[in-house]
């Protein structure tokens, strides 16, 4: 015989059911994901208690996921082989809030009185997000204890569930949702596929959607680094990111302090942006324990990291910490600040151990190193290492760095000295550089539009101010000279002549040692913007 029971929720329970099921809560999708995730929980809390206990109900069944959907009656089924629930589980676990991120959100809503939009994304809502979609949620399950019989529990979401034994049921946890009028698109097999596809595709145990396994690709970065390939290495960053390009380089690492991280993370060969494709999206996905987060979390790191590809995982997350909140998360900034950190490191070593291959990477990318100097200022001076240019001791197409350039720097030299042209020819025409290779002092060449900005950004480097030769007010030695020099009295006339015959044009005329061959130059005065400067501010104001 079997009696049905009826429970009344817990008075949080019905106040949350009632903000989900009126929300107008955007992510309703997740549900799936929320389903699975814990269908997978259930299957690893299986998987450990192998290992202990001898007596298992049904211990031979596949660990899988098996999702299905009738269209016709609009009912989307999930089931599992996890550890299942008894009845006092069920109880326990469906009839009261244990999950730390609901109690959080209903705590914040107590305090704050009212419910922004994107709150129960925040805090997540488990198991009862399956309400988003359902207006009856049936849930079938039989414990992995051999002593007890099955449950089906039964509630429309709104003022409490049912519970009456089942027979015949096999162990873990099957939920029948009765889909509402408006979300029957749940019940269609593409759609739940591409759900599948898209949150739950690393998930450590097979989801079957219509007898086919959906999710084919291994959680590559929770593996050892010396069980993977480079050829599961290249396949998987071609998947993640969905590219076609070889990874140039790759950063793939685990750190347990001050947060759990596994990161993948790969830079590609080739930059769409610089093939005119506009700017790309992140793509960096955002994994709580092989879940996904957000494939495209804002906020976790910075723009100038766009291009990266690849999944972070932190087993910290809360599952459903929601895309509205992450910018505002500690613990994703966090995150962030501990990604940027290695990758900047990775750069640099990957840059100092293969100068030819980071220069031939740094040409395609450089423009995102240089968005960084100009945006990110916490990482300045680590970005302004990776910096390449040409410069008056390179060979034309080979690139150096500012390190390097102060190696080479003279004795007591206190500045960097650069000039901006639109390239290396027009740069060693102009009469700017004479001084300095007489007095052997090295020239940095910036030949990219936004380089005088970035420059401009950076103002000095390792203690070092930045100075353009094109600008008065830079002091140099005297230089052994052919020639006679006029007399004082000769330049002073010379100048003010000079200075007649400009009249405002000008703001100053006088007597310098940079020039060798060169007559005479225009520079502007060092605290004024230079022209190329001036051209791009009304270009930006245009
Ligand atoms: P969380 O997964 O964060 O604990 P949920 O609201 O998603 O919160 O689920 C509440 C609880 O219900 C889980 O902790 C688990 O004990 C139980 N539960 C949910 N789904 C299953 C399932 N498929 N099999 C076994 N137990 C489950
Ligand atoms: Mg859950």
């Amino acid at each position: 015989t079997t009696t049905s029971e009826k429970h009344g929720f817990q008075a949080e329970i019905q106040q949350l059911l009632d903000l989900v099921v009126h929300s107008l809560y955007t992510d309703r999708e997740i549900f799936l994901r929320e389903l699975v995730s814990n269908a997978s929980d259930a299957m690893e809390k299986l998987r450990h208690l192998e290992s202990t206990e001898k007596d298992i109900q049904d211990s031979g069944l596949p660990l899988e996921v098996t999702i299905s959907a009738d269209q016709e009656a609009g009912t989307l089924t999930i089931q599992d082989r996890g550890i299942g629930m008894t009845r006092e589980e069920l109880v326990e676990n469906l009839g009261t809030i244990a999950h730390s991120g609901t109690k959080a959100f209903l705590q914040s809503m107590k305090e704050s009185g009212s419910t922004p939009a994107g709150m129960i994304g925040q805090f997540g809502v488990g198991f009862y997000s399956a309400f988003m979609v359902a207006d009856e949620v049936q849930v079938f399950t039989r414990s992995w204890r051999k002593d007890g019989e099955g449950w089906v529990w039964i509630s429309d979401g709104k003022t409490g569930y049912e519970m009456e034994s089942a027979e015949g049921l096999e162990r873990g946890t099957k939920i029948v949702l009765k889909l509402k009028e408006d979300q029957k698109e749940y019940a269609e097999e593409y759609r739940i596929k591409h759900l599948v596809e898209t949150y739950s595709n690393f998930v450590g145990f097979p989801v079957m959607v219509d007898g086919k396994r959906v999710n084919e690709i291994e959680a590559l970065w929770l593996k050892n680094k010396s069980e993977i390939s480079e050829e599961e290495y290249k396949a998987f960053y071609q998947f993640q990111a969905k590219a076609f390009d070889e990874p140039q380089y790759r950063l793939h690492f685990a750190a347990d302090a001050p947060i759990s991280i596994n990161a993948l993370l790969f830079v590609p060969s080739e930059n769409p942006e610089r093939m005119g494709f506009g700017k790309v999206d992140g793509g960096v996905a955002l994994y709580c324990k092989k879940v996904l987060i957000d494939a495209d979390p804002k906020g976790l790191l910075p723009e100038w990291l766009r291009f990266m590809k690849g999944v972070i995982d932190s087993a910290d997350l809360p599952l459903n910490i929601s895309r509205e909140s992450m910018q505002d998360s500690a613990l994703v900034r966090k995150i962030g600040q501990v990604i940027v950190k290695r990758v900047l490191k990775m750069f640099e070593k990957e840059a100092s151990g293969d100068p030819e291959k980071w220069q031939a990477f740094y040409k395609k990318f450089d423009r995102f190193f240089k968005e960084g100097i100009a945006t990110d200022f916490a990482h300045r001076e680590a970005l302004a290492k990776l910096l390449r240019f040409e410069s008056s001791m390179t060979e034309a197409g080979k690139l150096t760095g500012l390190v390097d350039y102060l190696t080479r720097a003279k004795e007591g030299q206190e500045v960097i000295y650069y000039l901006v042209g639109s390239n290396r020819d027009q740069i060693e025409a102009s009469p700017y550089l004479e001084g300095f290779r007489k007095r052997g002092l090295e020239v940095v060449y910036f030949t990219d539009a936004v380089d005088e900005y970035v420059v401009d950004s950076l103002g000095d480097f390792d203690g070092k101010k930045l100075v353009s030769i094109a600008k008065s007010g830079v002091d140099l030695e005297d230089a052994e000279l052919d020639g006679e020099a006029l007399s004082e009295e000769e330049t002073q006339s010379l100048c003010e002549f000079l200075k007649a015959e400009f009249g405002d044009r000008v703001t100053q005329v006088a007597a310098g040692k940079r020039l060798v061959d060169s007559p005479v130059v225009a520079l502007t005065p060092e605290d004024a913007m230079t022209p190329q400067m001036r051209a791009m501010m009304k270009a930006m104001d245009e």
